[in-house]
């Protein structure tokens, strides 16, 4: 199902977003929420995305005027994409943002001080 309002793909007929229901399947055309994230984030889906040819809409949340007022790359963006390249979009994007998506808990152990704390007590 897609939510219009949202522009979003529903698991099942209610929104999980605004808790709507929603009365469509989605359009090939139809925009549909792929991600959000920082800048920083964003622009690397997007450049993903254009190498693939996959088009886009890139959205702030705060708009224009706060982006100046806070300099830049404080605001969220989200990233949607045409419903007929949203599993496409996906797979690529989710070499970027991993799935469930956790804050910074990634297994990276290089330089970690705790994994010497083995002989610690002798
Ligand atoms: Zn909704």
């Amino acid at each position: 199902m897609y939510c219009e309002r949202c522009q979003r793909l529903t698991e099942g007929e209610i929104c999980p977003e605004c808790g709507k229901k929603c009365h469509r399947d989605p359009l090939p055309e139809d925009p549909c929420f792929l991600l959000s994230g920082g800048q920083i984030w964003v622009d690397m889906a997007c450049e993903l995305l254009d190498q693939e040819k996959i088009p886009y809409l890139k959205q702030g949340s705060l708009g224009a005027a706060m982006t100046v007022l806070t300099g830049l790359s404080l605001e969220n963006y989200s990233l949607y994409v045409p419903f007929s390249q949203f599993e496409q979009a996906r797979e690529i994007t989710q070499a970027v943002f991993p799935e469930g998506e956790e804050d910074g808990t990634e297994e990276t152990f290089e330089d970690d001080p705790d994994i010497e704390r083995e002989s610690e007590d002798d």
